[in-house]
């Protein structure tokens, strides 16, 4: 089979590399599924891995397979698989258990382990191929009427994760009835927390530089939230007019704002940091300030990553009642599409150059 792979730690290495086909034998116990791979999402991560950034291949192998947001359709299953069958639309998980206490409880999401398993990231090849075969305690069905979002519920899972996470945390409270929530960044993270966020009810400020009216705005206004361009109003007018926020979602990808963001938070608030930052960036930051107000203000400061089973199963939902509620709206996030894996040359440019694209995505094949 053909796959889009990467030589970790050699930059801008991407290139087509051949995979022998799996069958559903090599999970054993028949709790294999074989998954006919139809879409392909990549992101910032992947952008990150052929820069030699971060990324690692698997043992035996000097290459590893690209893609972590994976949509197929199954075509066979182990004796003992039940929840899907042949035919069923489905995605994967992107993390494998390690050792510890929170892998072996179905959280590897917040494994305490330092080295991790990620499907296309660390040390397991992606699902940039044409079939690939898993166990299927990873493998997530997707109601056939989210077809046409195929690629989202892996970022989804993510939003998904880092709000629920929040939420959680937040009873520490004992009391709380958040109103008003900003999310920097308006990339795909950004844009599906604001989902997330306005299905929980909140009035929700997507802010991002870009002038309205662009994609971003449309896709946030259509969500219900309101868009923000900094370039037009500075976060401490918005927070002027708004109140200070009770959440911020930070996902602009940029650890300076995700420093910035902590100055507006109001208080009892707390604030999710969901940006991967690769690089060596250092900044000054106003210590004092930011001190002296998160702790008067018992103010919270978590991070999120990754998600499991469950968070793709509550991102799919939220997803489904975001159709039945913003009709239309999340299929705009996925802009840009690439003809057949042996495009990755185009792929990887468009994800490195095309500031307009919210989504890179592979269609790999047809049904
Ligand atoms: C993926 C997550 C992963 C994280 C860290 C993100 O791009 O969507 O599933 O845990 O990168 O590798
Ligand atoms: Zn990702």
């Amino acid at each position: 089979m053909k796959a889009v792979a990467v030589i970790p730690g050699h930059a801008h290495s991407v290139h087509l590399a051949e995979l022998s086909k799996p069958t559903v034998d090599d999970v054993p116990g028949g709790r294999g599924v074989l998954v006919k791979v139809l879409k392909v999402g990549v992101d910032a991560t992947d952008r990150e891995i052929n820069d030699a950034q971060y990324g690692a291949a698997p043992p035996g192998y000097d290459f590893l397979v690209l893609g972590h947001e994976c949509f197929g359709v199954v075509e066979e299953v182990g004796a003992g698989v039940t929840h899907v069958q042949p035919g069923d639309y489905v995605t994967c998980t992107v993390r494998r258990p390690g050792g510890s206490i929170f892998d072996s409880i179905g959280r590897s999401d917040i494994t305490s382990e330092e080295v991790y398993y990620e499907r296309g990231i660390n040390l397991l090849h992606g699902y940039l191929t044409e079939y690939f075969v898993d166990d299927a305690e990873f493998i997530v069905k997707v109601p056939v009427g989210l077809k046409h979002l195929h690629v989202l519920p892996e970022p989804m899972s993510c939003a998904a994760k880092a709000v629920e996470q929040l939420y959680e945390a937040q009873k520490r409270l004992q009391v709380w009835e958040p109103r008003v929530a900003y999310v920097t960044g308006a990339g795909q993270i950004g844009l599906l927390a604001t989902l997330v966020l306005r299905l929980r009810g909140l009035q929700v400020y997507t802010i991002a530089r870009g002038l309205a009216p662009c994609l971003k705005a449309e896709i946030a206004e259509g969500l219900g939230a309101s868009y923000v361009s900094t370039q037009e109003t500075p976060l401490s007018e918005l927070a002027a007019r708004t109140g200070k926020p009770d959440i911020v979602v930070e996902a602009t990808g940029n650890s300076a704002i995700a420093f910035e963001a902590m100055e507006l938070l109001g208080h009892n608030g707390a604030i999710v940091w969901t940006s991967i930052t690769g690089g060596q960036r250092r900044i000054e930051v106003p210590a004092d300030s930011i001190n002296i107000n998160w702790v008067l203000g018992n103010k919270l400061l978590l991070g999120s990553v990754n998600a499991n089973f469950r968070h793709f199963e509550a991102g799919i939902a939220d997803m489904a009642l975001g159709e039945v509620t913003y009709p239309g709206v999340l299929e705009k996030i996925l802009t840009t599409p690439v003809d057949g894996l042996e495009n990755y040359a185009e792929m990887m440019r468009l994800l490195v150059e095309d500031r307009e694209a919210l989504k890179v995505y592979v269609n790999v094949a047809e049904e």
